[in-house]
């Protein structure tokens, strides 16, 4: 079965962008390939040097992914720090990653600019720990938006290297796996642009229903159309995008009618939007307060990933450690 490995960022809740845009897709993968999800709390060091109770940020993690359906039975689900394997690959790519190619990378540019006073050697070595976390698993796939792509890049870069040096086909190059047709743009409700964390104007999954209404009735709309058929702006087509990803078919096409022969009424519309988000979240947002509760079962959940991440892992070095002749 080909293997396939995502890694999870460890800040903040999911939102329903995240859901649709992401977790959704892994609930299919986890079905069709042998899954591997970490947490990447090493990764979150390059620009959060004090990463708070780690274990506890894990615990919430996991239990929203558990939630929505992640299951423990299907895939490992893991800590990228519980598995030092993943270490030692990153020193021997590290060994054959050159300064130039990795200050070439756009995202390290970027983060360097962003914060002057710490562009650490961590940030700079990015992609080889990417590489690591994929190539550990000698991964085919790997999901990832259009933004890893370099990175993707250079892990494939890095498994050629490997195999070119010592003269081995011991690392596949790992794929992006695009989501293509399925990938969904969950919009922002405040008027432009796509839902985010970052953006301010995520709903998550853990809100309660007073939230989410309070959140969707102050979302972005205008005096509505004068002529029938008319395009609609952006922040009310946002809108609509959102309808159709959480209302049926018939609410969908009932706004649209009603929008399309100028009768729609804004504040019906938010009101049957909240409660079908509310509708959707609720059953997920009581998952996550359960799993949330029992702390003893997330406990378990990371230590059994681990075990089988930690399975995999230790073949992959074992065998690299023969390569290259330790
Ligand atoms: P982030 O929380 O921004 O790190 O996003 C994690 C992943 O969630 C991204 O790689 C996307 O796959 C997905 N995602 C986040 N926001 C959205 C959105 N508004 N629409 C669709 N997918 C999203």
């Amino acid at each position: 079965m080909e293997i396939v490995v995502s890694g999870i960022r460890p800040t903040g809740n999911l939102h329903l962008g995240n859901y649709f845009g992401a977790v959704k897709n892994f609930l299919r993968l986890q079905d069709e390939y042998n899954c591997f999800f970490f947490i990447a709390d090493w990764h979150s060091l390059t620009t959060h040097p004090h990463p708070g109770d780690v274990k506890v940020n894990v615990r919430k993690i996991l239990a929203e992914y558990l939630a929505c359906g992640i299951d423990p039975f299907k895939s490992a689900i893991y800590m990228q720090s519980d598995i030092k394997e993943i270490l030692e690959l990153y020193l021997y790519l590290n060994m054959n990653a050159y300064l130039g190619e990795l200050q070439r990378v756009t995202s390290f540019k970027e983060k360097a600019r962003k914060q002057p006073e710490n562009v650490n050697a961590g940030l700079l070595t990015y992609p080889t720990l990417m590489a690591a976390d994929i190539l550990i698993h000698r991964a085919d796939k790997v999901p990832v938006g259009k933004d890893q792509e370099q990175n993707m890049e250079m892990a494939r870069k890095f498994a050629r290297r490997f195999n070119m040096i010592y003269g081995v086909d011991f690392f596949p190059e790992p794929q992006s796996y695009s989501f293509g047709g399925d990938a969904i743009k969950v919009p922002g409700l405040d008027g432009t642009g796509k839902m985010g964390k970052s953006e301010g104007n995520a709903i998550y999954l853990i809100d309660d229903a007073v939230t989410i209404r309070k959140k969707v009735m102050k979302a972005v709309t205008d005096s509505g159309p004068v002529e029938p058929n008319s395009e609609k702006p952006e922040a009310i087509a946002n809108l609509f995008a959102m309808l159709k990803i959480v209302s049926s078919t018939d609410t969908y096409d009932y706004f649209n009618e009603k929008y399309n022969t100028c009768q729609v009424r804004y504040g019906d519309l938010k009101k049957q939007l909240a409660e079908d988000i509310i509708n959707f979240t609720s059953p997920i947002r009581e998952r996550i307060l359960d799993f949330s509760a029992n702390i003893e079962y997330m406990d378990k959940v990371a230590h059994e990933g681990a075990e089988k991440a930690r399975e995999s892992a230790e073949k992959t070095i074992r065998e690299v450690r023969k390569i290259i002749g330790f």
